[in-house]
């Protein structure tokens, strides 16, 4: 046995999004690892999920854009839209263009064809499921994970990918208090053939408030329509993604707004309601031999339409320093919190800026609004919004290339 612990397995607590993409990057090369996942078997909510040309590149590095693009949305344009009347404000390039700018396309996805694209690819042997870390030790040159059930799991380095209410981080740096945004997001799926035809071509479109916002694109290829509405209400919510609520809570949210809005909400079987918690950015990620990746270490707002592909390039940037380290594990990890961390705490507080001019309250603050995305798409200034170069111009994967 060696005396660093490389000889042990990586433990990665969380079978999610970030979780399966750094399990994959590290047995690629040929790095033992396992997982533990909570729940007893895997399942998802429907929703949509957007994997912007930063995630693809790693998608494209573990060998999956191929299944991933199998079932997905290429939207051609972006449109950002008036809430109330439907008509386009400003509209940006997407698919083909995206490609050019940038290296890789611009995918909308079901997150369960995203997840299973990612699970498919790992060993299910590696895979602990109904195994819920609790607690997390770390001694000498090992670390141990308790789960729920009393087992205990070793191992010579632990990555907490388990989400938003990550016991990991808990254990590593306290508790802390998530913040309600004052903003819940309405989540459905409509199936198409229960829509007017004009849906088809729908694309991806944001429609703006006052008081929320919706975002709409097709996945499933094309055979559905995702619904992500976001409306404010003031009293506390109980932070869950997966809570039901009724189509005539929806309806009355965006009374008054453009009808293809309700539409959707008639279309659909049913709708979920996920009230939105915000944290400020950690100031570290890292003890010793124990890491963060995700939303255990940066939970955002879905502003941006980041989450996922930050914990991807996380999952891939933690897994390439690892796998590229002589075993001195510790310095791996502090190498990849230090890289990573800046970059995820911008697109975390990107993604609590953008909400504001979304949700304009005031009717005078619309028609500035509204007057200022026309005067642009007469100078063709247009195309140059939200079109975020920092995010998507990223690559991590010949950034950080793996070594060894
Ligand atoms: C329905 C839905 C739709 C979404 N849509 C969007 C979107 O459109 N755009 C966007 O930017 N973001 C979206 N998000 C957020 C985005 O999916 C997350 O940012 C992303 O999933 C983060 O990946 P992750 O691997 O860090 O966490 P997750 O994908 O949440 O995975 C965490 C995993 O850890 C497991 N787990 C939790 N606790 C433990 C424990 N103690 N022990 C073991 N396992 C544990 C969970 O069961 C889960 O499998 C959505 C999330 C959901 C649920």
């Amino acid at each position: 046995m060696s005396a660093n612990g490389a000889d042990k397995p990586i433990l990665i607590a969380g079978g999610g999004i970030g979780g399966f993409a750094a399990a994959l990057a590290l047995s690629q090369k040929g790095r033992p690892v396992h997982i533990l996942e909570q729940a007893a078997e895997f399942g998802e909510v429907g929703a949509g999920i957007q994997i912007g040309p930063n995630g693809v590149h790693v998608m494209r590095f573990l060998g999956v854009e191929d299944a991933l693009a199998r079932d997905a949305g290429m939207p051609t344009v972006y449109h950002a839209r008036d809430g109330l009347t439907g008509r386009t404000l400003y509209k940006t390039p997407r698919n083909p263009e995206f490609a050019q700018m940038y290296g890789a396309p611009y995918y909308q996805v079901h997150r369960a064809d995203l997840l299973e694209t990612l699970r498919s690819t790992v060993d299910p042997e590696k895979v602990y499921l109904g195994q819920k870390a609790v607690k997390v030790e770390q001694q000498g040159d090992r670390v141990v994970i308790e789960t729920a059930k009393g087992d205990r799991f070793e191992a010579g380095a632990v990555i907490g990918a388990d989400g938003i209410h990550s016991a990991v981080r808990r254990t590593l740096f306290g508790e802390d208090a998530p913040r309600y945004t004052g903003i819940v997001i309405y989540r459905l799926t409509a199936p198409i053939e229960k829509l007017k035809p004009q849906f088809k071509d729908i694309g991806s479109s944001t429609f703006h408030g006052p008081h929320g916002h919706v975002t709409t694109y097709p996945i499933s290829g094309g055979s559905q329509i995702n619904f992500a509405g976001a409306w404010e209400i003031e009293e506390w919510q109980e932070e869950s993604w997966s809570l039901e609520c009724s189509k005539d809570e929806v309806h009355e949210a965006y009374k008054g707004w453009f009808q293809d809005i309700h539409d959707l909400i008639d279309a659909t079987d049913r709708i979920n309601k996920w009230a939105l918690f915000d944290r400020d950015p950690l100031p570290a990620w890292t003890q010793g031999r124990c890491t963060l990746l995700g939303d255990a270490a940066h939970p955002m707002l879905p502003f941006l339409a980041q989450g996922a592909c930050q914990a991807i390039e996380d999952g891939y940037v933690a897994a390439a320093l690892l796998a590229s380290s002589a075993g001195d594990w510790e310095e791996a990890l502090n190498e990849y919190e230090r890289v990573r961390l800046p970059r995820t705490s911008r697109v975390q507080l990107g993604a609590r800026a953008r909400v504001v001019s979304m949700h304009e309250p005031s009717a005078l603050g619309r028609i500035v609004r509204n007057v200022t995305y026309w005067i642009e798409s007469l100078t063709g200034r247009d195309a140059k919004r939200f079109k975020p170069d920092w995010i998507y111009q990223v690559n991590v994967v010949s950034d950080f290339p793996v070594r060894g």
